[in-house]
């Protein structure tokens, strides 16, 4: 007879996601001892437990994992839409960050943040933003796993204005209060190869390799940033990064759009994760990025969503669909990706480029990171196809969400963060500050 368990899930329908298992499965039950998933079966073999969910009507599956964003930027969100992305980057997001920014701006952003990943099934993410021992306080108190990308860039930031080293200060406090954190992960984050220089290429790549860091870029988004790296450089960002050392860390490059057939090959025979972000390429008007090539050539591809300012939104059920159509589009091929592929680019390797092994899907010894859709909305009934929800899902039909074990969203309500005081902050906030 099993140990008793803290929680049963009965499922209807379930997509472990666990590789060596069917794709989509009926009436399999999930038990739940501490953090960790003790059972995945027939109810016929299943544990005893404290608590039990019997779901009739819908979807279990791990929890979605947003391997690019920028937490804080809920707050910037609709702030500068449809212009030009160097004059949205140079002219209005640069200046209003270094206007706006603050330790109180990065909390408050987190909550929002946080708020709006868990309520749509997010349950880690990677952020690169400033001041990252606010954000972490933040995400901490939510439950949810955050990696924590504290920002290097070559002018003056917000967290940085005097470029006298204060980001590697706020890099080494976040390593020593959450270095060993289960659930926050201290990351290296220089925000792209345009913006930094050789030397604080160089030096943040040695950096993360010596603390066992990740290490996250923007790499390739625009044709202008692959055009003026060859003028400036005689070579493609990806190729600039290999040979500063980059590609000796374990690394994520967001966005990839504009990268070469050579490009790929380096980047296929490296640990070296992309993160695909389709809805931020498509607003911000920079392309798509050819990920069908990508995973054929064995580039390991995560998913995510980027920030609010150029999403507008957190949604990684919205990100799937779009990333799916954002190819069949650009190859003019209805086969060119297939919702199965989505789902594990969201889960599985999402977890497998961020380096947690503990996660990313469901299976015995696996931390318990679980999410639930409830099916019975309009615009997802009849289900004939449990992948093919990712083309209807909308995100605010996740009913309950588990991380570590541990229940964060309960009947769609956050049980972490409280949502009515962080909009009343919001409100406060805008009183006081002007934008
Ligand atoms: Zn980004």
């Amino acid at each position: 007879m099993s140990a008793k368990a803290d929680l049963l899930i009965k499922a209807k329908n379930i997509t472990t996601l666990d590789p060596a298992r069917d794709f989509v499965e009926k009436d399999l039950c999930i038990a739940i001892t501490g953090d960790t998933i003790s059972y995945i079966g027939k109810a016929d073999g299943a544990p005893d437990a404290t608590n039990t969910i019997d779901y009739k009507d819908h979807w279990v599956m791990p929890g979605l994992i947003n391997a690019h964003t920028h937490l804080p930027m809920t707050l910037l969100r609709g702030f500068s839409d449809d212009v030009p992305l160097k004059d949205w980057l140079e002219k209005h997001i640069f200046p209003a960050e270094g206007r706006l920014v603050s330790p109180e701006f990065c909390r408050l952003g987190s909550k929002i943040a946080a708020l709006e990943a868990m309520l749509s099934g997010t349950t880690t993410v990677c952020d690169m933003y400033y001041f990252e021992p606010d954000i972490a306080d933040v995400m901490d108190q939510s439950g949810m796993k955050a990696f924590l990308g504290q920002s290097f860039i070559d002018f003056p930031a917000p967290d940085n204005k005097k470029q006298d080293g204060n980001d590697y200060k706020l890099l080494e406090e976040l390593i020593e209060r959450y270095g060993s954190h289960s659930r926050i992960h201290p990351v290296v984050a220089p925000h792209a190869p345009y913006t930094c220089g050789d030397e604080t290429l160089k030096a943040t790549a040695a950096f993360a390799k010596k603390h066992n860091l990740l290490y996250s870029i923007h790499v390739s988004e625009t044709d202008f940033e692959m055009k003026q790296s060859q003028e400036q450089y005689g070579m493609t960002p990806v190729a600039r990064l290999q040979k500063l050392g980059v590609f000796e860390t374990r690394s994520v490059f967001a966005h990839c759009v504009h990268v070469t057939d050579d490009d790929i090959k380096i980047m296929a025979k490296s640990p070296t994760a992309v993160i695909y972000n389709p809805e931020s390429n498509m607003k911000l008007g920079s392309g798509a990025a050819r990920i069908r090539k990508m995973l054929d050539e064995g580039v390991l591809v995560g998913l995510g969503t980027d920030g609010c300012a150029s999403n507008n939104d957190l949604n990684m059920f919205g990100e799937m669909n779009t990333g799916a159509k954002l190819q069949k589009v650009s190859l003019a091929d209805n086969a060119a990706i297939t919702a199965k592929e989505m789902l594990i680019m969201a889960t599985r390797d999402g977890a497998k480029a961020l380096g947690l092994q503990d996660t990313g899907y469901l299976a015995v010894g696996k931390k318990a990171d679980i999410i639930s859709v409830n099916l019975r909305h309009s615009n997802l009934q009849p289900v004939h196809d449990i992948p093919s929800l990712i083309y209807s899902v909308q995100g605010h039909e996740v009913q309950d969400v588990w991380i570590d074990g541990k229940q964060t969203v309960k009947d769609h309500k956050c049980l972490t963060i409280d949502q009515d005081a962080v909009f009343d902050e919001l409100a406060h906030y805008r009183e006081r500050m002007d934008f």
